[in-house]
């Protein structure tokens, strides 16, 4: 299984510089391969591959000689991250790429990672001091609060905030999964509750999280109002940015804690299979559930459940908050209704406690068919 383990490293204004001057550089060849490929499909309808990229970089390298401070690798990641932005088109589960703007492109991989700085010189390392190297940028300072632990098989750096990030992605041996049916849970998303389980069990979303997204909102008003390049303005943009890191660290915090409980707990838990391309549609509701993370937490759920030995099961949405879960009834409702009140059999349940039970059902079902 692979797993993320993020560390804060500390670059120096230099340092940070240059970090930023290759971001910005990703961007530009992502930007300029994407026209690239609509020009030739254009043009004569064939496609732009990944090797085609390659070698107009190299052509460009020639042209552009700033290209070449940027390290090779993560400079053809990004045909890696096109290609794959543009296969998910084709599967229909993602929006057509458009070009990215400053802040929509903010991170860049090393493909690979050296555990000594007499490896790859492209690459990233560490120093004999524990520090990270690349030859460009020399040494930046990284605090290793817990063990890094696995097989190397890449390196993210990326800033949030003010702060920048050191993402190590390594593949670790899972527990054996011992699939306890006996012990299964289904969880649905609540519009008011964070997450509503078909034991009954309900958990919110946390008052201080709640708190500090109002005075985000709050900052952010203010922000609109003050003068573009002022001095305010620039206090104002610090300000919204801290918050904005404290909310998102907040909510990640609240999440690892959630996810680690319930995969402790349970052996067997069941999602429902989310289609965020339909839900962006439903504004509303979009909103509700982009705020909550949820597919965060599904994400930590699934690691966290295979690292447990438990499992988690993604079953199709359809129809489980209409259903009755008692007798199987389809009770068709607005998802503005939140009470499931069955025609048929007069059963009277919270709507997204029904759903839940609906969840579970569809879960063991999807397991029955496996085993
Ligand atoms: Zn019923």
């Amino acid at each position: 299984m692979l797993l993320n383990q993020k560390y804060e490293i500390y670059p120096n204004e230099k340092q940070k510089e240059m970090l930023d001057r290759w971001l910005q550089y990703c961007r530009q060849t992502y930007n300029s391969a994407l026209l690239d490929k609509q020009r030739k499909y254009n043009r004569s309808n064939e496609s732009y591959t990944r090797y085609d990229m390659q070698t107009q970089l190299k052509l460009d390298k020639k042209k552009y000689s700033f290209l070449k401070e940027v390290p090779s690798q993560p400079l053809q990641e990004v045909f890696l991250r096109l290609t794959k932005a543009f296969d998910n088109f084709f599967r229909k589960d993602a929006k057509y790429r458009k070009l990215k703007k400053y802040k929509d492109y903010n991170s860049m991989t090393f493909p690979q990672f050296c555990f000594n700085n007499k490896g790859n010189r492209y690459a990233m390392s560490f120093s004999q001091n524990g520090k990270l190297f690349n030859k460009k940028l020399g040494e930046i300072d990284i605090k290793l609060h817990r063990p890094l632990e696995g097989i190397m098989k890449q390196l993210i750096i990326k800033p949030q905030g003010e702060k920048w990030y050191a993402i190590f992605c390594v593949e670790r041996q899972a527990v054996p999964r011992t699939m306890d049916s006996h012990n299964a849970v289904g969880i649905g998303v609540g519009l008011n509750k964070y997450a509503v389980l078909s034991n009954g069990m309900e958990y919110e979303n946390p008052t201080f999280l709640r708190e500090k997204e109002k005075q985000l909102k709050k900052a952010q008003r203010k922000l609109s109002k003050r003068k573009k390049g002022s001095v305010n303005y620039i206090k104002q943009v610090h300000r919204v940015l801290h918050l904005h890191e404290k909310v998102a660290n907040q909510r990640r915090d609240f999440l690892h804690k959630l996810s680690y409980h319930l995969s402790k707990d349970y052996g067997v838990i069941v999602v429902e299979k989310l289609n965020i391309r339909n839900m962006v549609k439903n504004r509303k509701l979009s909103k509700s559930i982009s705020d909550a993370g949820w597919g965060m937490f599904r994400n930590m759920l699934d690691y966290k459940c295979e690292k447990n030995g438990g499992a988690l099961i993604k079953v199709e949405p359809h129809f489980t908050s209409q259903d009755c879960s008692s007798c199987g009834e389809r009770v068709k409702k607005s998802l503005s209704i939140r009470t499931h009140i069955c025609t048929k059999c007069g059963t009277v349940l919270d709507h997204d406690y029904n759903a839940s039970v609906n969840i579970l059902h569809k879960g063991l079902e999807q397991l029955l068919v496996m085993n």
